[in-house]
């Protein structure tokens, strides 16, 4: 359990976002990001162990809210996470998050952490290490489509852990577009800004589409696509919300992380039900095949699965111990006896 010290009453690690912003420079970006990637392979490797069910989700006009649980049997985690593409017209994020660990032997909370930014990083480690998996040998050219807020994790995490040189940046926002552009400077890669979709894939060996917008887009079509690329989409994660054509699904070998969440929110719901595709776990267990061939097209049709979020908090938890990056959070009655909750109540009466 948390490597953290102990405490008389039972308060809950807090770990804000100004704290988990310092976290993240007291580690360093990219070594956050490897170890980020580091945890959510062991978590893929254990799969078998863990509580999976589809994210439970309230769709409305302007965007989804949505519950992330799961357990590995000692530990429980949840992720609360919206995606609200108009928001950032009114001056606010796309996706918002915070999640929580607890003990499955008390039910007692362990640690309650922001995760908006936790996210940003958690999905680009998951992106980039299944791309060390599935991306062409040697590939250190990615087109980034889409350059919000997740686009400079994404760029980085591809650095750190699949050793990415250059990046070409397209969005249909160029403020967008000179944003990451400015954000990426002096990180060492190599910064592209191009006139669109078409010009950002020239040369790309990985092309990661990151947009939002809640229809069926189609930001690559096939005539796009080249032969022996990695896919890495990361948009489409809703009912109705994808970002490539049919026919690029139909050249690609799909890759996934829970076929029962992906079904019903990726690229794949274009898709018959029965389409194959495989899990990445497999993969990473060495039970299937990542990439087979130089001009194959693998697609990681990725839509965010709790056991990345539980991975990432996780790791979160293994890292603030020693620090003082976390407040104290007084979130659980603690009675002197358990049944006296009431007295305890009185008691405070003023
Ligand atoms: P954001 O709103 O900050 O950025 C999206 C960007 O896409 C904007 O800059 C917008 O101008 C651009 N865009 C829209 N349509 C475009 C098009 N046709 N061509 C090029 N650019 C276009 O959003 P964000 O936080 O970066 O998230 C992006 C998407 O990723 C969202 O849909 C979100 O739900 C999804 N997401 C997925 C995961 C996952 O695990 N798969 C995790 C986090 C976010």
């Amino acid at each position: 359990m948390p490597h953290i010290p102990p405490s008389d009453k039972a308060l809950v690690p807090f770990v804000s976002v100004e704290n988990m912003m310092k976290l993240v420079h007291h580690i360093g970006i990219e070594p956050m990001l490897r170890g980020l990637a580091d945890y959510i392979e062991q978590d893929f490797r254990r799969w078998d162990l863990f509580d999976k069910t589809p994210r439970v989700a309230s769709h409305s006009a302007e965007g989804v809210i949505e519950l992330m649980p799961t357990s590995d049997g000692e530990v429980y985690g949840f992720k609360y996470v919206n995606g609200h593409p108009r928001n950032t017209s009114a001056g606010l994020q796309t996706v918002t998050a915070f999640g929580l660990l607890a003990n499955v032997g008390n039910g007692y909370p362990v640690l309650l952490s922001e995760m908006t930014v936790l996210t940003a990083l958690r999905t680009a480690a998951t992106s980039a290490m299944v791309a060390k998996y599935l991306a062409p040998k040697g590939a250190d050219t990615m087109a980034m489509i889409g350059n919000g807020a997740q686009s400079e994790f994404q760029s980085l995490a591809m650095k750190a852990i699949c050793g990415l040189k250059s990046v070409r940046l397209w969005d249909v926002d160029p403020a967008a577009t000179r944003k990451a552009a400015h954000n990426l400077k002096g990180l060492g890669l190599d910064v592209h800004l191009c006139s669109s979709a078409e010009d950002a894939m020239e040369g790309a060996h990985i092309i990661t589409t990151c947009t939002a917008d809640k229809q069926f887009a189609t930001i690559l079509t096939d005539n796009m696509i080249g032969t022996g690329v990695h896919i890495n989409a990361i948009g489409g994660d809703c009912p109705g919300k994808t970002e490539l054509a049919p026919g690029v699904l139909h050249r690609a070998d799909i890759f996934v992380e829970y076929p029962e969440q992906t079904r019903i929110e990726g690229e794949i719901q274009q898709l018959a039900p029965d389409h194959p595709v495989t899990q990445m776990w497999e993969v990473i267990n060495g039970s299937k095949p990542g990439r087979s061939s130089a001009g194959q097209i693998t697609l990681f049709d990725s839509v965010g699965f709790a056991i990345e979020d539980f991975s990432a908090l996780r790791y979160v938890r293994d890292h603030i111990g020693g620090t003082d990056l976390y407040l104290e959070l007084d979130l659980l009655a603690d009675p002197d006896d358990p049944r006296d909750l009431f007295g305890m109540l009185c008691r405070a009466a003023p």
